[in-house]
């Protein structure tokens, strides 16, 4: 059994404004572990130097944007979910080694569950976005069995870059309206809709039954969560990956499950 952690931190830039501090310290509460667990704002520049710190430290800890990808190279050794996903979002360290991990992948699988009440199969799944929260949605969609999804981002050629990875499953299409014509579940995983209302989905465009997912998450919901539902279709904001994600994290660090209840309230008070 790995021992405790010895610190517990979020590596991003910028970071004041991530909810998963409130969370996870609500989480540590209710364990009764006493660790806070303290976001670090890492310009790129400084990232290589504080992992170094944090391994002597026996730290652990979640990654956000932008440095994925960046602590997914620095790993020694990454699960497989990790290796797929080309990105650690939770980290911890063995024996002296960085060991990085992707709960995003989970957590999304989680929120796919609350939304429409089960993992689907045999379905078209529309995805705008291709950057690093895409390409964990994709890893979740490779496992459900025989979905497929079309890709759409405003700059394609890493929508194709993000296809060619998993060539099974994705195809880049020419238009959001094309990504999202047909589909059974339709994902937000572009940051549109974080600090205003714009919509990067043609909600016009959505087939009768579909369900959208925003990875996006905000106080009152995002517009396009607002207009799905307007129009009469399940849509839910990104809370739920969110929590999911962090439980995932939480878990790996500490082997027990945390209260999920307690980190919900926990984001319901901050958002
Ligand atoms: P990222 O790697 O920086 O990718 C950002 C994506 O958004 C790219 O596809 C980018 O398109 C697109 N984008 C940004 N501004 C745009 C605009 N004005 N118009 C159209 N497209 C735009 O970020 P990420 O890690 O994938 O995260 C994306 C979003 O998912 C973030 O808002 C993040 O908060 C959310 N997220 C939520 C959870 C959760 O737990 N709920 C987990 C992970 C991420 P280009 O390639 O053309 O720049």
């Amino acid at each position: 059994m790995t021992p405790r952690p010895r610190r517990l931190v979020l590596l991003g830039h910028p970071v004041a404004h991530s909810l998963s501090p409130r969370m996870q310290n609500a989480a540590l509460r209710a364990a009764g572990i006493p660790l806070r667990y303290e976001p670090l704002d890492v310009p790129a520049g400084a990232l290589d130097s504080t992992l170094d710190a944090l391994i002597a430290e026996d730290a652990a800890g979640n990654v956000t944007i932008p440095h994925k990808a960046a602590v997914a190279a620095r790993c020694a050794v990454r699960t497989p979910i990790a290796e797929r996903a080309g990105a650690v979002n939770t980290f911890w360290v063995e024996h002296g080694r960085l060991v990085g991990d992707n709960t995003d992948v989970d957590g999304f699988d989680d929120a796919i569950r609350e939304l429409i009440g089960a993992l689907p199969a045999h379905v078209a799944v529309g995805l705008v976005g291709a950057g690093g929260a895409a390409a964990a949605v994709l890893a979740a969609i490779e496992r459900w069995g025989d979905c497929r999804a079309g890709v759409y981002n405003r700059s394609e050629a890493r929508a194709r870059a993000l296809a060619d990875r998993f060539p099974a499953l994705a195809t880049v299409a020419a238009t959001a309206d094309e990504a999202v014509r047909g589909a059974a579940l339709v994902i937000n995983a572009t940051s549109v809709g974080l600090h205003d209302d714009a919509i990067p989905v043609p909600v016009e465009a959505l087939d009768p039954a579909a369900a959208v997912l925003d990875l996006v998450y905000r106080r009152g919901d995002t517009a396009l969560v607002r207009a799905a539902r307007a129009r009469g279709r399940r849509a839910a904001g990104g809370l739920a990956m969110l929590v999911g994600q962090g439980a995932r994290a939480f878990r790996r660090w500490f082997g027990v499950e945390p209260d999920r209840r307690v980190m919900w309230e926990a984001l319901q008070d901050s958002i």
